[in-house]
């Protein structure tokens, strides 16, 4: 309960009085998260706004970019309520779009790998990463090519590896990853988007 005059200054001017409650118990976090979303709604307001279109899929929704004009960085994303598809809604993949960024810190910048039957993840480095996924894809293509049908027609397919798209991959990346899997043969090619 006990607060100094130096301490309540430094907390009333964070929040303003709604802080200093909590030292009698009060939950505030209702009061913070307020206070948050008024903060970033005034940089919002003070922001550098750039449109732009989700590139997850071809209904091409409008999105609105909110650029700090001090770091360049965008800070902010929300669908764009003048963009006459969406009128500013988005799915789920769009209103994540922010996530995606660097500003996310729960983002994944290392390659996690578990070992068959492992309990645990080891973080591994890209060299060692690309060379296995290489060596796991030719053996299991080599496995399970088939040159020829039934019939005797030549086919060069390969039925022992299946290939499921993300739902994080723009359109250039699809079709990337689509001529990538028919050059090794693959006819169980799927995508989230279509599915
Ligand atoms: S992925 Fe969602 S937000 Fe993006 S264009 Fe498609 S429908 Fe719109």
């Amino acid at each position: 309960m006990d607060i100094t005059r130096r301490g309540f200054l430094h907390l009333s001017g964070a929040v303003g009085s709604g802080i200093a409650l909590s030292t009698l118990g009060i939950n505030l976090k209702p009061t913070r998260a307020y206070a948050d979303e008024l903060n970033k709604m005034n940089r919002v307001k003070a922001a550098k706004q750039v449109t732009t279109i989700c590139c997850y899929c071809s209904v091409g929704c409008g999105l609105v970019c909110s650029v700090d004009k001090m770091t360049g960085k965008i800070f902010n994303i929300e669908g764009d309520a003048d963009h006459p598809i969406n009128e500013g809604s988005l799915c789920a993949k769009g209103a994540g779009f922010f996530d995606l960024t660097e500003a996310n810190k729960h983002r994944l910048t290392k390659v996690l790998y578990r070992a068959p039957m492992s309990d645990k993840w080891e973080e591994k480095d890209w060299d060692w990463t690309l060379k296995r996924i290489a060596r796991l894809v030719k053996d299991t293509r080599d496995a399970g090519f088939v040159k020829t049908n039934a019939k005797g027609e030549v086919v060069n397919r390969c039925e022992t590896i299946g290939h499921l798209g993300s739902s994080n991959v723009d359109n250039e990346e699809c079709w990337l990853m689509s001529v990538k899997c028919r050059a090794l043969g693959l006819v169980y090619i799927d995508h989230q988007a279509r599915v």
